[in-house]
């Protein structure tokens, strides 16, 4: 999917706009309660009329406008690996509001959707006022700050082979709650051994992470008890989590282990 040519002009006029203190607002579930705490009156950018809502998939790319909502990721039948994702992002009215653009910028403990694009090595196409730019997701979520004067307008990824995306979210109250620990992994097989597995936490420092060291402890092995027992020890070994209303810190770090040694045996 691209953008057209009067999106990717209007998409020009964003960062003008925001470098006079204005912000982008997409399904706003974030930044209107931002502004209601407080924040000072500024100019609100709505993407509403750039096309960003479509869903492409192509060829066994996908690629989803940064405006595509949760709700219109869990309707959707192609996307059924991510629905498990869509559908563990507050209530429905939320759902029906949060865009996967917005999740991007979303403060820990939520983040769940780019926990999951960060699983799949998303890309983010962004326009940053002169052009439409690229960045890997990880590269992306390491300086979003930074980027947040610019427009995301869509992500794009390779669809996971059937079976090798797996995502669970640990919550204190059923059914949807903010996140104590997200976890999503890609963990491919050839010849019945792990090959380019890549895991994702949410929730277990300011923005996702990679659990790197648990995917070399998974590269190249057979799935298998021993093995998931030596990853899971990792898995939290680079996270940085926080104390805050959901969980300690102390607690995430202690169940990470658990739940992601429990969603690979399954
Ligand atoms: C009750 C409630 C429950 C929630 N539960 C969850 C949950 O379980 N999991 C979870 O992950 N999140 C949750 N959230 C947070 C939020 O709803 C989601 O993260 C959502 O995806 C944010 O998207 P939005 O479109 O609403 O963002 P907005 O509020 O519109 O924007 C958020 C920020 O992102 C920036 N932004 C948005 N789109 C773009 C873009 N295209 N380019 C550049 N900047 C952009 C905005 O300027 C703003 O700074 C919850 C929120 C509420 C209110």
């Amino acid at each position: 999917m691209s953008v057209t040519l009067s999106a990717a002009k209007q998409a020009r006029l964003v960062p003008a706009v925001q470098a006079k203190g204005g912000r982008i607002i997409a399904g706003g579930t974030l930044i209107v309660a931002d502004l209601n705490y407080g924040a000072d009156s500024v100019a609100l950018i709505t993407l509403d009329r750039l096309g960003l809502d479509k869903i492409a998939v192509k060829g066994g790319k996908v690629t989803l406008g940064a405006m595509v909502t949760m709700a219109a990721v869990a309707r959707d039948r192609r996307l059924k690996f991510l629905h498990p994702v869509a559908d563990s992002i507050g209530g429905p009215a939320v759902r029906a509001m949060a865009t996967i653009g917005g999740n991007l910028f979303a403060p820990s403990p939520y983040g769940d959707m780019a926990a999951a694009f960060l699983a799949l090595d998303a890309e983010i196409s962004f326009h940053d006022g002169k052009a439409t730019r690229k960045l890997p997701i990880e590269t992306f979520l390491a300086q979003r700050r930074k980027l947040q004067k610019h427009c995301v307008v869509s992500i794009s990824f390779a669809a996971p082979s059937a079976g090798t995306f797996h995502y669970v979210k640990v919550v204190r109250r059923k059914p949807v709650s903010a996140s104590v620990v997200t976890i999503a992994a890609v963990i491919p097989q050839k010849a019945g051994k792990i090959k380019g597995a890549r895991i994702a936490l949410g929730a277990m420092a300011a923005n996702a992470i990679r659990a790197r060291k648990a995917e070399a402890a998974l590269e190249g092995r057979k799935l298998g008890d021993d093995i998931i027992a030596a990853a899971a020890k990792l898995i939290a070994a680079e996270a940085s989590p926080a104390d805050d209303a959901y969980a300690t810190a102390w607690y995430r770090r202690e169940i990470a282990p658990v739940h992601f040694a429990r969603l690979l045996a399954a």
